[in-house]
Formats: C-alpha cells, structure tokens, sequence
C-alpha cells in the first residue's frame, strides 16, 4: 500500500465523522434555537430587535450556504487531524488533560480566536474584500439563527482558519477542540438570533458587560459597520468601534415590558 493509498484510507475513517460532528452541531443549535424562539415569538416579541422579519429567501439562502460552511469546516477539520496525526499541528489524543489545563487550553483558544475574528472581520469589511469575502453574510440584514455560518466559500476558509492556526501555535487536547467548536455555534446562533435574548441587568454587571450579546451582533448587521467582535465587546471598545447606541438600545429593549407593565399601572382606574 502507498503512502497516498493509506491517506486515502484515513481520509474515509475520519473525515465523515467529523463531517457528521461538524453538521450536526449547527442543525442541533440553529433548530434548537430557531425552535424555542418560535414556541416562544408572543412571549418574546417585544426583545425583538429590528420591526423587519427574516423572508424565506433569506432562510433558504442562510441555511444553503451554513451546509457548504459546514462541509468546507469539515474538510479544513480534517487537515488539523491529519496535520496533528504527522506532527505539524498539535491536536493530541489519549489520557484527558487535567481539568485546570483543560480550562487554560479552552480559554486561551477563545481569547485567541475572538482576536482573529475582530482583525479578519475588519479586514473584509475593506470595500475590496468585502464584495469577494464577506458581502454574502450582510444579506441577511435581519439575521437568523440559521445564519450562523451563512459564509461566502471565501470567507467559510478565513473562518475555519482559526483552528489550524491554533493548532500551530498551541498544543490542544481533542476534547478541548470539541467544547471550542461547539461554544462557537452556540455563541453564534445567538448572536443571530434576532431576539434579544440576555437579562436586562447584563450590561450593568462588568464582568458580563465583556460577553456579546445578541443586540450586539444585530446592530452590525442592520448597520452594516461598528461591533465587529464575536465573543467580547474588548476589541471594539480599544478600537472605538462599538456601536454609539449600543447600550440605549440594549436596555431599551430589554426594559420594554417593564415600562408596559408601569405604564398599564398608571393608566389604570
Ligand atoms: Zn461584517
Ligand atoms: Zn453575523
């Protein structure tokens, strides 16, 4: 057997289940998602962030371009297996690291890969990049859970660049890989959820004020420039990219059943 022929072999042992890993985990998160978001539209329908509803198109159009996301991710995951399997990358397998070191590698590629994310998003919002990369994601200007990974295929590999880019620099368990990914789709569909989802009192704690939240990532897409972070609001604060409104509109939104309530209150005999 060649060598070609026994990479052939790995290749059809490892990449479907990464494929099956790599699907599963966006049409679990968006359906679960867009599930509850729906059982829940009456409760929920004044934590809507823009008066326009996502159409169909842009369904259909977000959730093809999440599958071709999903199998471009999959064959990028491959490449950090096999790349780990010859030694140039550093995914490890076997004994499970002790849960200290399972935090610090966890942390550290979340911090990592929320940087990447800033200076490539800002990147593909230069008006050359923008068309080729990244226009496709702004189709969606009223996102949806679905349009978690709705990447042009350029910008799909730019994204899927963090783990391989990771991998060079830090050695990670593959367990470590597993919780990132999956803390990235979770992050990701409710960034998109078009709902906002946080309690009112999120942005007056200083802790939780450096996590994004869905009004955050909403008010990049209606307006198409500032809040360019993913996970924390850091970057966009030192950079001064931070939407002006961005807490007005927060806590107006998470306050208006409150004032409902208080208004019903007065208006009442
Ligand atoms: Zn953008
Ligand atoms: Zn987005």
């Amino acid at each position: 057997m060649t060598s070609f022929d026994a990479f052939l072999q790995v290749f059809a042992t490892a990449w479907p289940v990464i494929l099956a890993i790599d699907l599963s985990r966006y049409l679990v998160a968006a359906g679960v998602l867009a599930f509850i978001l729906a059982v829940f539209q009456r409760t929920l329908a004044h934590r809507r962030i823009q008066p326009r509803r996502a159409t169909a198109a842009d369904l259909r159009r977000e959730i093809t371009f999440s599958l071709l996301t999903v199998l471009i991710f999959s064959l990028v995951g491959f490449g950090v297996f096999a790349g780990s399997r010859y030694g140039i990358l550093h995914v490890y397998r076997g004994d499970l690291p002790t849960p200290g070191r399972l935090l610090l590698e966890i942390s550290t590629i979340v911090v990592l890969h929320d940087a990447y994310f800033y200076w490539t998003h800002r990147a593909m919002h230069h008006r050359w990049l923008f068309r080729r990369f990244h226009r496709l994601h702004h189709l969606s200007r009223t996102p949806s859970p679905w349009a978690a990974y709705a990447f042009a295929p350029l910008e799909a590999i730019v994204e899927a660049g963090i783990l391989p880019f990771a991998a060079l620099l830090l050695p990670m368990h593959e367990l470590t890989v597993l919780i990132f990914v999956t803390h990235m789709i979770v992050r990701n569909v409710i960034g998109h959820a078009g709902i906002e989802l946080f309690p009112h009192w999120w942005l007056r704690v200083p802790l939780l004020r450096a996590l994004t939240t869905t009004t955050h990532h909403d008010l990049h897409h209606a307006h198409g420039r500032y809040n360019y972070g993913l996970y924390f609001t850091w970057w966009d604060r030192w950079l001064g990219t931070t939407h002006p409104q961005y807490q007005q509109r927060f806590e107006a939104l998470t306050q208006r059943r409150t004032i409902a309530r208080f208004q019903e209150g007065q208006t009442k005999p």
